[in-house]
């Protein structure tokens, strides 16, 4: 399998590359040169695997550099059952929310070490990165901002891992007390954690300043593994395969052959959706993909109406799904290029019309996202999360958390009949005490591993918000 860039610029190279890049060299995104197919009958073989076994099938047609032996220890490694990794024995449950629709189900992305489903990819990317890094004798610094569950994520799947360095930055403050206990209790020597004073769009553009000077970002190996990365939207993937297996397992042979369900997805960037998108062009038989959005609207803006306009910073609400909060979405780029044919000069018009208007109309194509992709979408509010926090509380006893609540609300406006709809779970409610709290009078306990947490002794550098000190910091401790 072959990569390439959507605005056609790059010459195709193996997934051991594209794994050490973000953007591709000419400015656009990385994708497959084509989508493997899996058959029916594939499908119905891989239903007795456990959740390391499927990842292994399904990466192996995306990394076909790497040795299948390797990527099934990879895999194993990341997806281990066990406390400080995953805790759930089945890796990533269902759990049926009968009580509050017989159709709905919740998918449990987020048993992983920092209660995210960041995870879900970061551990694999954390795997496969050190052993591209060491096949090729390379070394790596990963630059990041974060202001919450990316960053936690990253290092927790790079923590001592060879030839890997980790730098993130995130604002002084700003960060619940979780998320801080999390990320500042790490002791590995890789990682490294820089309190900036000031706000997260402060650490972004420190972090352009840093890359942007292109001399600092060869000599020091500068990288990124943010949500364009395709190594994370790949190992995204398998989960939708697993779904599908999990919701049909109690179905006959010829029941299974033609059972649909759709899936709603609580989405920021685009990535989690876009692996449902492949996965359903890979053959997991999705009916509907419910793109779910907060206030925050504008991919659900873009799904409605064909007219993708990103917002300015200044216009973007924090709000209490602080996950979603995002003005543009990095990962759209590669819906719309499948949308205009995989056709790379399509794409740079759509491109150039954006630059020139701050927007791209494609409203003529609007009925071919149903039609074509299963793509509809749906917003809700911070009232719509506290009642559905509650309505779920009160009817199946369970917590969710204020992203996943999104999903459900949006979930419900597209339920059909006869067709299960999963919801993605995509963080555990314990990271978001207040809106639990004003939801349901009290707050989801942690799980036993990580209740002491919170008292754990803290590291971290705290740093004015100056270009010059950041760079001898980087230039001081990169491996
Ligand atoms: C990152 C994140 C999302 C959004 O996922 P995208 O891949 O950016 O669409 C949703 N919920 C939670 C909890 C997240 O951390």
């Amino acid at each position: 399998m072959k990569y390439l860039s959507t605005r056609g610029g790059m010459d195709p190279a193996g997934y051991g590359e594209i794994l050490l890049e973000g953007l591709a060299p000419d400015g656009g995104l990385v994708v497959p040169e084509e989508l493997p197919r899996v058959s029916a009958e594939t499908r119905e073989a891989w239903r007795g695997l456990d959740y390391p076994s499927l990842a292994t099938e399904v990466l192996s047609l995306f990394a076909t550099d790497i040795p299948r032996d390797d990527l099934a220890r990879m895999c194993r490694d990341a997806y281990a059952v066990r406390p400080e990794n995953f805790v759930d024995p089945a890796v990533v449950p269902l759990v049926p929310l009968g009580d509050v629709d017989p159709r709905l189900s919740l998918v449990g992305l987020s048993e992983g070490p920092t209660l995210a489903f960041k995870d879900m990819a970061m551990q694999f990317l954390g795997q496969s990165l050190e052993y591209v890094l060491r096949r090729s004798g390379r070394t790596i610094n990963i630059l990041g901002a974060t202001s919450g569950d990316t960053g936690s994520a990253a290092e927790y799947a790079l923590r001592g891992k060879e030839g890997i360095g980790v730098f993130m930055l995130s604002p002084q403050g700003r960060m619940s007390a979780f998320q801080r206990a999390q990320m500042y209790s790490l002791t590995d020597e890789n990682i490294h954690n820089i309190a900036v004073a000031g706000v997260f769009d402060d650490c972004q553009n420190l972090i352009k300043q840093l890359s942007g000077d292109l001399d600092f970002k060869r000599h020091h190996r500068l990288g990124t593994v943010n949500s364009i990365n395709l190594g994370r939207i790949s190992a995204q993937i398998v989960y939708y395969f697993w779904a599908w297996l999990r919701q049909t397992d109690a179905l006959d042979a010829a029941e299974r052959e033609t059972a649909q369900v759709s899936m709603t997805v609580p989405s920021g960037n685009f990535g989690n959706i876009l692996s449902g998108h492949y996965a359903r062009q890979m053959g997991v038989p999705i009916r509907r993909l419910v793109l779910a959005a907060n206030e925050n609207n504008v991919l659900d803006e873009f799904f409605r109406t064909g007219i993708y306009a990103p917002r300015a910073s200044a216009e973007t609400f924090l709000t209490s799904s602080p996950s979603m909060d995002i003005s543009k979405a990095s990962n759209l780029e590669r819906f719309i290029f499948d949308l205009l044919g995989r056709d790379p000069e399509r794409l740079a018009a759509a491109w150039r019309e954006l630059d020139e208007t701050g927007r791209i109309d494609l409203s003529d194509e609007q009925p071919r996202f149903a039609e074509e992709f299963g793509i509809v979408s749906g917003s809700s509010t911070h009232a719509d999360r506290v009642a559905t926090i509650r309505e779920v509380h009160e009817t199946s006893g369970l917590v969710i958390d204020p992203h996943t609540a999104d999903g459900v609300k949006v979930a419900r406006e597209h339920l059909e009949d006869r067709v299960p709809m999963l919801v993605l779970e995509t963080a555990k409610p314990a990271k978001f005490p207040e809106i639990v709290v004003e939801a349901i009078g009290a707050s989801d306990p942690l799980p036993e591993h990580l209740s002491e947490l919170l008292d754990l002794p803290q590291r971290v550098t705290a740093m004015p918000n100056d270009e010059v000190q950041l760079r001898e910091y980087v230039e001081a401790r990169a491996v």
